[in-house]
């Protein structure tokens, strides 16, 4: 056999990246898990995690992938913090080739666990003024809006928690959403309904950000009545969803329209021994037991698949 092929590369360090690691370190697979900034993903920054079994009290994000992390390294996972450029593969689909900016890697089987990134509302100001009132982060910049009025922007779970975690600190919370409900679950839409310090306004767009050297105001448009106004605050955070980031893989794996990648039930993708898991792949329910479970299956049938091509298999 050709040296210094891996077993398997995990792309990302998140919750499904993770678990994928401990399957496999745990496995005893030669493995490296290739992460490009720190570990732990959209997790990390999120506030508070109160779903995710065996914490009834619930775990804030940070914590939770501080765990996930601890444990794979406690299995050998071995960890380089490096941004994955492209992957191909070779002729009969066997060894799969990985660059980064700084090396190439080999492996038989590719785990791609790289999630999704939150996505902009692309209107005039949020680029300006983005650092500087303008977050896509309430755990990372909540504090610095202690007293002041900030505008959420989404209706999705992540707009509707992150708008009860900033009242916190903000005086007052509103939220700026385009339909007349939100996309949240019914547990979190109710928490913030019945908060005093959150105020919710319907069927309305963002269509600007103002300020001079920081958020000043943002303005809105109803899109029934066609009215447009202005909310005076220090802060918009906004929640509009996420994209995959799938992009070093389009033209090897088949997507979606949106770029998620399509996978089978053991998480195998339109290529044999490249697996995906987590955020990054067409789903249903996108949560951290969700992506757990999947980095699982991806890691075993990664297994499976690596010892069916070295005839190590025990089956
Ligand atoms: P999401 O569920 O896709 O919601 C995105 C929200 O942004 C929707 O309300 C959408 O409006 C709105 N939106 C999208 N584009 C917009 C635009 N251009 N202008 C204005 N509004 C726009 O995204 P998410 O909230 O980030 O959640 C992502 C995934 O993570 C989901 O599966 C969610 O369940 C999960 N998550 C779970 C929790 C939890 O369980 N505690 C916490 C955070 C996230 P429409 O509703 O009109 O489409």
């Amino acid at each position: 056999m050709p040296e210094n092929i891996l077993d398997i590369i995990i792309i990302g360090g998140g919750p499904s990246g993770l678990t994928a690691g401990i399957y496999a370190a745990r496995a005893r697979m030669n493995v490296l898990l290739i992460e490009k900034m720190g570990c732990g993903g959209q997790n990390a920054i999120t506030d508070w995690i109160e779903n995710y079994p065996g914490f009834p009290e619930g775990i804030s994000g940070f914590e939770l992938s501080g765990k996930f992390e601890e444990q794979a390294k406690k299995f050998g996972l071995k960890i380089a913090f490096e941004e994955v450029k492209s992957v191909s593969v070779d002729a009969d689909s066997r060894i799969k080739t990985l660059k980064t900016a700084e090396n190439q890697y080999s492996a038989y089987s590719v785990i791609i666990a790289s999630g999704a990134e939150y996505k902009m509302l692309d209107i005039p100001g949020e680029l300006d003024l983005r650092g500087r009132g303008v977050s896509y982060c309430a755990t990372c910049d909540g504090p610095f809006f202690r007293g002041k009025e900030v505008v959420v922007v989404g209706g999705g779970d992540s707009a509707v928690q992150e708008a009860i975690y900033l009242t916190r600190f903000a005086s007052k919370v509103t939220i700026v959403h385009r339909r007349d409900r939100f996309r949240a679950t019914k547990i979190l839409s109710d928490r913030a309904l019945s908060n005093n310090k959150i105020q919710v306004v319907w069927n309305s767009t963002a269509v600007k950000i103002s300020g001079k050297d920081k958020v000043e105001a943002i303005s809105i448009k109803n899109v029934v009545s066609g009215v447009e106004s202005e909310i005076a605050c220090g802060g918009v955070f906004i929640f509009v969803g996420h994209s995959p980031n799938t992009v070093p893989f389009s033209g090897l794996l088949k997507m979606d329209d949106k770029g998620y990648i399509f996978t089978d039930n053991d998480m195998g993708t339109s290529v044999p021994g490249i697996f995906c898991c987590g955020d990054s792949r067409n789903k249903l329910l996108r949560q951290v037991v969700t992506a757990a479970g999947d980095g699982a299956t991806a890691a075993f049938a990664a297994q499976e698949y690596v010892e069916n091509i070295l005839g190590t298999s025990y089956k």
